[in-house]
């Protein structure tokens, strides 16, 4: 990589996101020029948090309007960067009519788009893709036929637009992604894939399902149970700190899983916050039995099929390369549950009771 990029602007994509916003914060506090795109220039509290973070910070922010599906749309927000960091991409699990619309077509098209542009801006050297460990598998028993333990070596073979049509449209758009590297020697690749992202969130007009399933476990819409499901769980600093490593390390390569390496169940994810704040929230306290799924599964939008495929099923994750190539230490779930419900609260997302 040429030394100059350090000088040259950095564009981030979605850049009002949860898992951005502390991207252009890290980038700004180390004195960068951030230009972040958002889908609509006049949707200001969507990014005003990143304005007043600039205004106190050593870097300077600029923000372009930019939409994954529109062709080229991201060629002015681009040009004069040396690094770009595509994180724009739907991250909805619950309530998608429409998987193909909704989720795959922005997150296929939207990582061509993004791509092509950066072949056609001479500048960009490094493009950092924020896939996920959904890429690598889709329905919990994939994992476990193959040994329990993720590693970057493998690809979810399970997902579709019917069934896990998120897992799916990760799993194409960085398939695509490696596609696209492999035509040309301008720029390289560099992935980072996250499992579950929680902690401190610096926005929360944001749809990430990171926020959404957080503020259910905490409100009460679980309190008579959580499915018996696991996630790798990450804290949102790690990740995008996990970006910046994979920006500026000059040798970074190939795919990273970006997660602690055991997975924790959607109880434990509620014990850890009954840890912090006892018997002010109305969280679970039980797991259902999967019977009781198989006969709500159809009412609460979970098939048998998945029920069978992913509930009671624990999955590892293959940290080392994250560790060794770019440095990484990760912070424990607990922290990163704990401060998560923490700046809920303060945002007054979820008001703590009696
Ligand atoms: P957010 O919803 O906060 O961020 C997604 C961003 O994508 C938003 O800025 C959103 O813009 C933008 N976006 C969505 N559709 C479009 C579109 N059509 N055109 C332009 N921009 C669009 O979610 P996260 O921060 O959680 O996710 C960021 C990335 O990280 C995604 O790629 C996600 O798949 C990935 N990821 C997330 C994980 C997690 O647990 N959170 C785990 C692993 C990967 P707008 O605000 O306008 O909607």
């Amino acid at each position: 990589m040429n030394p100059q990029v350090n000088a040259q602007p950095i564009l981030v994509t979605g850049g009002s996101g949860f898992i951005a916003s502390w991207i252009v914060k890290m980038l700004l506090e180390k004195g960068h020029t951030v230009h972040a795109t958002v889908r609509s220039k006049a949707k200001t509290q969507k990014y005003q948090h990143l304005e007043e973070i600039a205004a106190n910070s050593s870097g300077s922010l600029k923000i372009f309007e930019a939409d994954l599906l529109k062709e080229g749309s991201f060629a002015e927000a681009m040009a004069g960067c040396g690094i770009v960091m595509h994180t724009a991409s739907p991250f909805v699990v619950q309530g998608v009519k429409n998987g193909e619309e909704e989720l795959v077509k922005p997150a296929l098209l939207g990582t061509r788009n993004v791509l092509n542009s950066a072949t056609t801006t001479p500048t960009v050297q490094r493009i950092v893709l924020t896939s996920s460990v959904v890429a690598l598998y889709g329905d919990a028993s994939e994992g476990r036929d193959r040994g329990g333990k993720l590693d970057e070596s493998m690809w979810n073979a399970t997902s579709s637009v019917k069934n896990g049509p998120y897992n799916y449209s990760k799993t194409v758009a960085e398939k695509e992604a490696w596609k696209i590297a492999e035509t040309q020697t301008q720029w390289d690749l560099v992935t980072i894939n996250p499992s579950f992202v929680l902690g401190p969130s610096l926005t929360q007009n944001s749809n990430s399902a990171s926020l959404t399933l957080m503020k259910q476990i905490m409100d009460g819409t679980f309190k008579s149970g959580v499915p018996e499901l696991y996630f790798g769980v990450v804290d949102v600093r790690d990740v995008a700190q996990a970006h910046l490593e994979a920006a500026f390390r000059p040798t970074a390569q190939g795919r990273h899983i970006v997660s602690n390496e055991a997975s924790v169940s959607m109880l434990d994810i509620a014990d850890f916050i009954r840890e912090k704040y006892g018997t002010q929230l109305k969280l679970p306290k039980s797991q259902l039995p999967k019977f009781m799924l198989y006969l709500l599964g159809p009412f609460i939008g979970f098939t048998w099929k998945y029920v069978s495929n992913n509930v009671g099923i624990a999955l590892t994750f293959e940290n080392q390369k994250a560790k060794s190539a770019l440095g990484m230490t990760f912070r424990s779930p607990k922290e990163a549950v704990q401060a998560h419900a923490e700046s809920m609260i303060a945002a007054g997302v979820v008001a703590l009771g009696k």
